[in-house]
């Protein structure tokens, strides 16, 4: 199979963004900036946050990073959000997800301003999205859709179908790719036969989080396979490493394309995360 270069994809993203910023940045007079709001001390959250801290500073973006013990209440937190979206040097906000139990992650992101939802999971450009308008994009499904353009895959009248429905990926994913008139199916974990769907997948995409679960047997020779999922998993003698929700090694004797993890979906995540809040920022030229 060929691989889908996320990671390099999201190099040349970050070069045009950065681009775009200086020559903007005089009009504007400040530089495009992302709040990034993290409760708690989950290890992966944490080095999410710094990849996404790490690739504003790349870029020219100004990153205002949000910290809080794992015992912070839902008011404390809502006042943060409604501060950040008065705050004149903000243009994106995200909450990094997981949050711990005793918080309301959906009643938060409703606090967000629509246009300041760099992760694009607000109820309202949700419903942009439902409806095909212009709005902010959830990063990962939107990551997983300009990489296909980029290698020029064509979606329409193609049978895709999306392992996985969740609101961060499969479903948002699942209405981008009908929007790009592919037919379109959703499996999920009361799908029955999940082979015999995945089998007739011209474009096959995994959002599971199942190490693995994908083998070759359930895809079709030729199709187009991307892997959202990131699982870490350890081995018999104690070493950690991380692989995606599809049998890389077999599966790349079926595909014809097929994405890397690490390397594929994650990086485009992060790119996205960063064009969403320099869109948002460009708006503000227009409103000015
Ligand atoms: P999630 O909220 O746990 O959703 C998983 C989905 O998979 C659910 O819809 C579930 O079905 C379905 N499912 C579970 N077991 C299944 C099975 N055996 N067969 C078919 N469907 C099954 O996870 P998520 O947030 O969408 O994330 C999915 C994966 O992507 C995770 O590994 C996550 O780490 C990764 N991820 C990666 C990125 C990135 O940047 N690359 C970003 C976000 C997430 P039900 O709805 O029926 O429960």
């Amino acid at each position: 199979a060929k691989l889908l270069d996320g990671k390099a994809l999201a190099t040349k993203i970050q070069q045009e963004l950065s681009a775009t910023i200086t020559r903007l940045q005089p009009h504007i007079g400040r530089p495009p900036g992302l709040a990034v709001l993290m409760v708690g001390d989950n290890p992966a959250s944490a080095a999410y946050v710094r990849g996404k801290e790490r690739a504003c500073a790349k870029i020219g973006m100004a990153s205002f990073g949000k910290h809080f013990p794992t015992q912070t209440t839902q008011a404390e937190l809502e006042e943060v959000i409604h501060h950040l979206n008065q705050d004149e040097r903000v243009d994106g906000i995200l909450v990094q997800l997981p949050l711990p139990n005793h918080l309301d992650a959906i009643s938060l992101l409703h606090q967000i301003d629509p246009d300041k939802d760099a992760d694009g999971l607000h109820p309202v450009n949700l419903g942009k999205l439902v409806r095909g308008e212009p709005g902010l994009r959830s990063c990962t499904p939107a990551g997983v859709m300009r990489l296909l353009q980029e290698y020029e895959i064509s979606l329409r009248s193609k049978q895709a179908v999306v392992v996985g429905r969740s609101i961060l990926v499969g479903k948002p994913l699942a209405l981008m790719l009908l929007e790009a008139d592919a037919t379109v199916t959703i499996a999920h974990s009361r799908s029955q036969n999940l082979a015999a769907i995945t089998k007739n997948a011209d474009i096959l995409i995994a959002a599971v989080g199942r190490p693995e679960l994908i083998t070759a047997q359930m895809v079709k020779p030729g199709a187009v396979v991307v892997d959202v999922g990131i699982n870490r998993v350890t081995d018999d003698s104690d070493n950690s490493r991380l692989v995606g929700d599809v049998q890389f090694e077999s599966v790349a004797n079926v595909a014809e394309f097929l994405t890397p993890v690490p390397g594929g979906v994650g990086p485009m995540t992060v790119a996205m995360l960063l064009q969403n809040t320099v869109d948002s920022y460009s708006q503000r030229l227009k409103t000015k």
